[in-house]
């Protein structure tokens, strides 16, 4: 495993292994890297010759600084992490290197990343949609691994790449949660024990939910969501949307789309920490 800091190394390295003819597989990272992120690596590593695992804390997609802030930072750990899963390449860019002049692009992909996280976040997917274009040309890879667990981010970049006519193959990767079926989160490790036990509420509610579903509305599941999860003490909804899996679009009833899924953004413990969580539904 190599780690390099600078755009021109990487290039160095991708061209040595692009002029063998070897395929690219690039994991976009904040880093405090945990079994969720290691999924994606070890999918990309079996699918790939070279593996590219970024580590960058992107400035631009947190509109929240407190939030930047208190993000927990890992890097000795998470390349020990990387190094044992088989990682090519580690990238750990400062911001000046990625952001060189503030970028000024506007990205606008209307309803998916102005619903839900686009509302709540003003500017965040901006931000993600800056930064995992320019990793998506520093490295120009074949595959790119994403979370389901950030069900949202994976529509508004499928939005981008058939934007700008990226070659590149979008592979997304299901949520890789704890015991108690909290989905893993860099941010969990800011949670309290006690917290942690309580936050998962959050998806055990969600998956009581699908059985609750196929007996009433769409109204009347939402509305269940909220006041199981609201009813904890420490978890407070801020939003839970019904939605068509593929445009994000509220839908009214089950028949609305071929895939409904439901997305929630949870507040828990006293900081409060964010959690946010999806349930497919069909
Ligand atoms: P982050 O470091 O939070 O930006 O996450 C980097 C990538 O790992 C994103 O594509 C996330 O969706 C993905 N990821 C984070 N947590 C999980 C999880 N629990 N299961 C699967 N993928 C995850």
């Amino acid at each position: 495993m190599t780690t390099v800091t600078t755009v021109k190394e990487l290039k160095v390295l991708l061209a040595d292994a692009r002029s063998e003819g070897r395929s690219v597989g690039l994991v976009p990272t904040m880093g405090a890297l945990h079994a969720g992120h290691a999924s994606l690596v070890r999918r990309s590593v079996s699918e790939n010759d070279v593996t590219v695992v970024s580590i960058f804390l992107n400035p631009t997609q947190f509109n929240d600084k407190g939030d930047l802030e208190r993000y927990p930072r890992t890097v000795e750990a998470d390349c020990a992490l990387l190094q044992s899963l088989g990682t090519t390449i580690v990238f750990t860019p400062t911001v000046a290197e990625v952001y060189p002049v503030p970028d000024t692009r506007v990205f606008s992909y209307s309803p998916t990343d102005t619903v839900m996280e686009g509302a709540y976040r003003p500017g965040h997917f901006n931000g993600v949609c800056q930064v995992v274009s320019k990793l998506f040309d520093m490295v120009e890879p074949d595959r790119a691994y994403f979370g389901e667990k950030d069900f949202q981010q994976i529509a508004v970049i499928r939005r981008m790449v058939a934007d700008l006519s990226y070659n590149i193959q979008i592979v997304p990767c299901p949520v890789v949660r704890e015991e108690s079926g909290l989905a893993m989160s860099s941010r969990n490790t800011l949670l309290s024990a006690d917290e942690r036990a309580t936050a998962a509420a959050i998806y055990r509610t969600l998956e009581r939910s699908r059985a609750f579903a196929s007996s009433h509305s769409v109204a009347e599941t939402r509305d269940y969501v909220v006041r199981n999860i609201n009813s904890v003490a420490g978890l407070e909804v801020q939003y839970f949307s019904i939605v068509d899996g593929d445009t994000l679009a509220d839908v009214a009833s089950w028949d609305d789309a071929p895939s409904v899924v439901g997305c929630i953004t949870v507040f828990c413990g006293a900081t409060p920490i964010r959690l946010i969580d999806h349930i497919r539904y069909r």
